[in-house]
């Protein structure tokens, strides 16, 4: 996807700050972060959101979860606890159309997720 942020990120066209990387995902930190520690983790294949998950490439979903743990473990928020969130669409107010899982953490955010 010639005109994606992310898809430039993994192609190397925008700099970005990475934390980790795989064959199959890049974490790399958030421009505007939202806590002491936000990073984003984005399959390096270009899939929309959540909703063009399927049978064929639904494995980069769990790279991405499993990318999440590594990447806690990283920034050393593993014990103090994490969220990941994926905004899909409209309501969600995803911005990226690329699919992507926020790693959010580094304070405390309490039992209400919104
Ligand atoms: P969304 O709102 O789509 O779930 O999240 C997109 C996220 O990507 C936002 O938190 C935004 O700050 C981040 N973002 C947008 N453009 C860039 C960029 O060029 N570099 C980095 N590192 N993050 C970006
Ligand atoms: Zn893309």
């Amino acid at each position: 996807m010639s005109d994606c942020i992310f898809c430039k990120i993994i192609n190397g066209e925008i700099p970005s700050d990475t934390v980790y990387e795989t064959d199959s995902i890049k974490v790399f930190k958030d421009i505007n972060p939202a806590a002491p520690v936000h990073l984003v983790i984005v399959p390096k294949v270009h899939i929309e959101s959540i909703n063009s998950l399927d049978d064929t490439n639904s494995e980069v979903a769990a790279d991405c979860m499993l990318a999440a743990k590594k990447a806690a473990e990283i920034s050393d928020i593993s014990e103090s606890g994490y969220r990941v969130i994926s905004n899909c669409g409209e309501d969600a107010g995803q911005t990226v159309k690329h699919l992507h899982f926020h790693l959010i953490g580094g304070v405390s955010m309490g039992e209400r997720i919104l």
